[in-house]
């Protein structure tokens, strides 16, 4: 596991492979990989390798990190035949948005057509 790893660290621990996941990317500080209860035909889950806790504990020092989740998604998105179609890219932050991991991940949703607003 990395130096700032947390041992109880759920998204850490598939990060360091000690938990089984489907990874459909992979580099120097991304992984991503398949959520387990998809909502949609594609949803991958986008994961800084370094632990932050999601997206409301981000400093101005993890800038270019944010921006290589977000590269990374898009790539994902063409690897995945959505990039024409469409997909939705969404930060869960705190009780009201059902967010229920607290290591920083950005949802990638696409291959079906999305209501707005979500539910
Ligand atoms: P959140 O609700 O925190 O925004 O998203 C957490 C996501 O992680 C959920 O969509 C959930 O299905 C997914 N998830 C939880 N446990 C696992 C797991 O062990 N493996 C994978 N691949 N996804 C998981
Ligand atoms: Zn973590």
């Amino acid at each position: 596991m990395a130096d700032d790893a947390q041992a109880d660290c759920l998204f850490c621990r598939i990060i360091a492979g000690e938990i089984p996941s489907a990874s459909v990317y992979d580099d120097a500080e991304v992984y991503a990989f398949r959520d387990i209860n998809p909502g949609a035909p594609t949803h991958v889950l986008v994961v800084p390798k370094r632990h932050i806790r999601d997206i409301a504990a981000a400093e101005a020092e993890d800038g270019a990190l944010l921006l290589a989740l977000a590269r990374a998604a898009n790539e994902i998105a063409r690897r995945e035949g959505v990039a024409e179609s469409g997909y939705r890219l969404v930060w869960n932050v705190g009780p009201d948005a059902g967010q229920s991991v607290f290591h920083l991940h950005l949802h990638l949703l696409g291959g079906r057509a999305m209501a707005w607003p979500p539910g």
